[in-house]
């Protein structure tokens, strides 16, 4: 059966009621994830609310490596694209440690604020073993890399970060209808409110009435 794999970005572990909410959500439904996780909140100092990382730590979980700080400059430089090499690695390597010692294992995934990279994070990448896959990264040896053709947008902009039914819906179409697997990118722990929930949970089940069912990114083809 064709897959989705809900890509949540943005996970800071600290205190979010709209992280525990999406979790929960995650539960009632039975939905794998791959959730991004963004290291500098907890790794600067602040606290990590147990209640949510206590749920992040179920199996169906799947967390992947989503840098330290999570910038953009007015310029368009971002975390991965624009520092040197060694900056880089740095922070792949720091968010991992920080995520192993939250979570007791270090993400598999990685993948880069604004799904934005330069030919410094394809070489930090390459320096490093312990990903199995990347989110919208050029082909790397090794890597399972998922692009960004393959993902279904449900966040107009006109609704800033929140859950859109009927754009992920419609965005959704062009891959069910050749039935094949992609990526649901969404910002649960942003802007979504408690609508947002209600009708994720409606997409969820429009997806499963039409063939579908949630996957993990090692499920993908
Ligand atoms: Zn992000």
């Amino acid at each position: 059966m064709a897959k989705i794999i809900i890509k949540a970005d943005d996970f800071r572990a600290t205190s979010n009621d709209r992280w525990l909410r999406f979790a929960l959500c995650c539960v009632e439904h039975n939905l794998p994830a791959a959730v991004g996780f963004i290291a500098g909140d907890v790794g600067g100092g602040a606290p990590a609310d147990e209640e949510l990382l206590c749920l992040m730590k179920q199996p169906r979980f799947d967390i992947w490596n989503h840098s330290y700080v999570h910038e953009r400059d007015q310029y368009g430089n971002t975390d991965f694209c624009g520092p040197t090499m060694e900056e880089q690695l740095a922070n792949i390597v720091k968010t991992q440690s920080v995520a192993s010692e939250l979570l007791g294992t270090a993400p598999k995934g990685f993948g880069p604020p604004y799904n934005k990279f330069d030919c410094n994070t394809l070489k930090a990448l390459e320096k490093v073993d312990c990903f199995e896959y990347a989110f919208d990264i050029g082909y790397l040896s090794g890597l399972r890399s998922i692009p960004k053709a393959l993902f279904a947008e449900c966040e107009g902009p006109k609704n800033g970060r929140k859950f859109g039914l009927e754009a992920a819906i419609n965005n959704s179409k062009k891959f069910m209808l050749r039935r094949v697997d992609f990526v649901l990118q969404i910002h649960p722990g942003n802007h979504w409110e408690e609508d947002c929930i209600r009708q994720f949970s409606h997409y969820v089940r429009y997806a499963k009435a039409s063939g579908y069912e949630f996957g993990s990114v090692f499920d993908m083809c």
